[in-house]
């Protein structure tokens, strides 16, 4: 098991995991792209193919770039709901949806956008950066029906689309995503950072940890000197100070772990 030279890191395994996870009562899943790798959708850096292998997602996914170029964002954005829309959760997804019944609180704390912890059937999810399903117009932020894009995305798979008008204000459609440079919803952060300072213990997982505030969640847990179980099979930031590293695929992970903890 690669567990490198750090002090303390322990070989990742669902033995290890589910012993540092014994007597855990509330618990906190963070997880980011590479969760949702294994059902088919892209991380940022696997979604510059193709047509959109020129652009930087980062730069796509800001407040100047909409207003700049709309057609092109908007356009981005359908493809990632069309894509999000198609994928299925995956046996790592169910897994960890199962593992509520296992703790007395399992909160799941998502960086992700395509809705697939819900589909899972995980009962309760803060989704920190937005939802692609929730578009709303930029203006006013009045709710638009995403059945109404369904016709649209159908129409124009790939490349710039203009995004329609709000009914009520007629300013542009846009995705109900946090982009880099604004806020996040209040009431998730609040959610987030009120489960990190007091859980029992936190799994990260599929994560880079590099985008901030949401990297700074585990940070909570670290400073309260709790576990933290890192799930991701390439190293991060994170890896040195987490207490158990397993270096696997969410996919293989999480039910590995669930069969382990409900055979306890
Ligand atoms: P990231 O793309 O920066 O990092 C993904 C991490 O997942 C990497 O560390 C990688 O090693 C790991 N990984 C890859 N495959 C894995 C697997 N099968 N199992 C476990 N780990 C795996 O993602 P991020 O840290 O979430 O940050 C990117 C930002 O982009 C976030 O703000 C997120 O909202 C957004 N984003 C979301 C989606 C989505 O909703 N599915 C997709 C792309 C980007």
């Amino acid at each position: 098991m690669p567990v490198g030279d750090d002090a303390g890191l322990a070989a990742g395994t669902a033995d290890a995991v589910a012993a540092t996870l014994a007597g855990a009562r509330t618990v906190v899943a963070v997880t980011g792209a590479g969760m949702s790798q294994e059902s088919g959708v892209p991380t940022f850096r696997d979604a510059q193919t193709g047509l959109w292998a020129r652009f930087d997602p980062a730069e796509l996914a800001t407040p100047e770039a909409f207003r700049r170029d709309p057609e092109r964002v908007f356009g981005w954005y359908l493809r990632r709901w069309t894509l999000a829309r198609r994928a299925e959760p995956h046996a790592g997804y169910r897994a960890l949806a199962g593992l509520a019944d296992v703790f007395d609180e399992l909160l799941v704390v998502t960086q992700n956008v395509d809705g697939l912890h819900r589909r899972a059937g995980s009962p309760d999810v803060v989704e920190l950066h937005g939802s692609l399903e929730a578009f709303r117009c930029a203006d006013a932020g009045h709710p638009f029906a995403a059945d109404g894009l369904e016709a649209l995305a159908g129409r124009v798979p790939d490349g710039p689309v203009a995004p329609p008008r709000c009914p009520v204000c007629g300013s542009p459609v846009r995705p109900g995503v946090v982009w880099f440079g604004e806020g996040l919803p209040g009431a998730a952060v609040e959610r987030a950072w009120a489960a990190a300072e007091s859980c029992d213990a936190m799994l990260v997982i599929g994560t880079s940890s590099l985008v901030f505030p949401a990297a700074s969640v585990p940070e909570i847990v670290l400073r309260r000197g709790r576990p933290v179980i890192e799930i991701n099979p390439d190293r991060t930031p994170l890896t040195p100070r987490a207490r158990v590293w397993w270096p696997a695929r969410a996919g293989d992970a999480l039910p590995a772990l669930a069969a382990r903890l409900h055979a306890a």
